[in-house]
């Protein structure tokens, strides 16, 4: 039987001196790795005690994650959990290494990993990084959906011009 993963709170409290190392806020649940916030929604302010944090980290789509697997050995104890967003937990190596894990995770970067994923969908449409500079204004980014807007002039625009259009996303 899996073992029952630790409370939030229990983790926040093991983690708490790292989390202030690496210029997290408490209040505010970010993912640990590539610290997408969801633009504060789950911020909380003026709290006082860490298990009322631990509240607002609850209501964020965060994954208590294993740093070393159970399938290499790795205990379900705060010590190896860390919280992260959907993204990174798919993408987290399986090492029994937590340096390799702890490396990792501070290379992670949302706005890179958007930047990457942006300019891969712009190049799909046949467009190059240099028409960025006409069209980029015309696309907007709704974070919470993840998913791109393009004005309704860009929208014409790709429809007589790209094969792909309607762009249907991943
Ligand atoms: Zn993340």
């Amino acid at each position: 039987m899996k073992a029952v993963r630790p409370r939030v709170v229990d983790i926040l409290t093991h983690w708490k001196d790292w989390l202030l190392d690496h210029s997290f806020d408490l209040g505010w649940p970010t993912c640990w790795a590539c610290r997408n916030g969801w633009n504060g929604k789950y911020d909380v302010f003026g709290w006082t005690t860490l298990e009322e944090a631990a509240k607002a980290w609850e209501k964020a789509p965060l994954i208590r994650c294993h740093i070393v697997p159970e399938s290499l050995g790795g205990p379900t104890n705060p010590s190896n959990m860390f919280l992260l967003c959907q993204d990174c937990h798919d993408r987290a190596p399986d090492t029994s290494s937590v340096d390799a894990f702890m490396k990792w995770a501070e290379s992670q970067d949302y706005n890179k990993s958007w930047k990457e994923e942006f300019m891969r969908e712009w190049t799909a449409f046949g467009l190059a990084e240099s028409d960025l500079v006409e069209f980029g204004k015309l696309v907007t980014l709704d974070e919470e959906k993840r998913a791109f807007t393009f004005a309704e002039d860009f929208e014409r625009y790709l429809e007589n011009n790209t094969t792909q259009w309607p762009f249907t996303g991943s």
